[in-house]
């Protein structure tokens, strides 16, 4: 038995066997995972070739695909985290001198730029002002020919979401790449309905599992145009297909990396949880909570910072009132109640909160925690 210590308010409780205090994580990710999730963690480890194991695979792909809304053949976990998901489909798809025309809205569409970039694409990028939606007709008409358009879906930075429909209307001979990172399983993604090529998500936001994997789908029409050799050996998905994925059903599984088993356990019953509990009930309820929050910030006497019509259920961003400080708002709130909110991003980083209500967390009870907690600390 572990015998209780008491370090400090920030890290350890006095609870024997429980050295971390609990917190909830009402910040841009991780979020607190589904209790199936967590108790999925404390199963018997399994072998990456274990036939278990990898019937468990398989359907946790056959999950992601319905989440992603999705037939594609090529669905799997990738063993890293969702900029890993951003990295293999980049440099998956394009190498030296092919065009890629990048919108950029928020933190996560200017680390796409970095990434195409250092596969060596000429980058065109689109600039949006921050908290404003991503305008498709100024994507469309930034080139007349790109190998690839990318967008993110709901910009985590910003608490933006953007439609991607018109995007993949509009796309003509390129393949439409889309950050659904913060979007799975909080908003409706529908990749084939709306013609995504490729998308890639994350397990720590509203999939509500630990961080550690990157569920990663590519459809016929990227795959047939992919880089033969990669500069990534680790993400390479020709090689990875000969593991997960293509290989499904075939019965030839080959070792490319040891697959992370326990995580991709805890991610497969997050996913049935979240199909038990049905995507639309899941969507609404998400919907639902970020509603409540909105309201809530709105009787606060606060104000939003994304554009109306375009904010995300899942991550609020709202503007530090005048002459509050920022950081020390949070760490009253970690420190009395527990409650982690994330700060702003880049210019915003001192003049904006985020507040996540991604999976777990997307309930009306956590939603008055994070308001009375608020209230009490600002004094309202
Ligand atoms: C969190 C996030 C990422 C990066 O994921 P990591 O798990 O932090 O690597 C990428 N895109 C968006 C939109 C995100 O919110």
């Amino acid at each position: 038995m572990p015998t209780s210590v008491q370090i400090s308010r920030r890290g350890t409780t006095t609870v024997p066997g429980m050295p971390l205090r609990a917190r909830t994580l009402l910040g841009p990710g991780p979020s607190n995972p589904y209790p199936e999730a967590t108790v999925a963690l404390g199963q018997p480890l399994l072998g990456h070739l274990d036939p278990v194991f990898l019937g468990i695979l398989d359907e946790t792909s056959d999950r992601l695909r319905q989440l992603f809304g999705t037939a594609n053949r090529r669905t799997l976990p990738l063993s890293a985290t969702g900029s890993a998901g951003m990295e293999a489909a980049f440099v998956n798809t394009v190498g030296p001198g092919d065009v890629v025309v990048v919108a950029v809205n928020g933190l996560f569409g200017e680390r796409m730029v970095d990434v195409a970039s250092r596969c060596g694409a000429e980058v065109v990028r689109v600039d949006h002002e921050w908290g404003q939606p991503v305008d498709a007709e100024r994507v469309l008409a930034a080139h007349p020919s790109p190998k690839l358009i990318a967008a993110v879906h709901a910009e985590t930075s910003t608490g933006v979401r953007s439609d991607l429909e018109p995007l993949a209307a509009g796309k003509g001979d390129a393949l439409l790449l889309a950050d659904c990172v913060t979007s799975l399983g909080g908003i409706p993604v529908q990749l084939d309905e709306w013609g995504v090529d490729l998308a890639y998500s994350g397990s720590q936001k509203c999939l509500g599992t630990a961080p550690g994997l990157a569920p990663f789908t590519i459809g016929e029409r990227a795959w047939e145009r992919r880089i033969e050799k990669p500069r990534s050996w680790y993400l390479d998905l020709g090689m990875l297909g000969g593991y997960a994925g293509a290989a499904a059903g075939s019965g030839g599984r080959t070792y490319h990396h040891t697959a992370p088993t326990g995580m991709v356990v805890s991610l497969h019953a997050a996913l049935g949880r979240i199909l038990d509990e049905g995507l639309d009930a899941v969507h609404a309820r998400h919907a639902e909570a970020g509603r409540l929050l909105h309201e809530g910030l709105a009787e606060l006497g606060m104000e939003l910072f994304a554009a109306e019509g375009h904010r995300l259920p899942e991550l609020t961003t709202v503007c530090v009132p005048e002459s509050v400080d920022s950081a020390a708002v949070r760490d009253e709130l970690l420190e009395r109640y527990d409650v982690e909110i994330g700060g702003g991003v880049g210019a915003y980083a001192a003049t904006v909160w985020r507040i996540g209500l991604m999976g777990a967390n997307a309930r009306p009870e956590r939603v008055a925690l994070v308001l009375a907690a608020l209230r009490a600390v600002l004094g309202r």
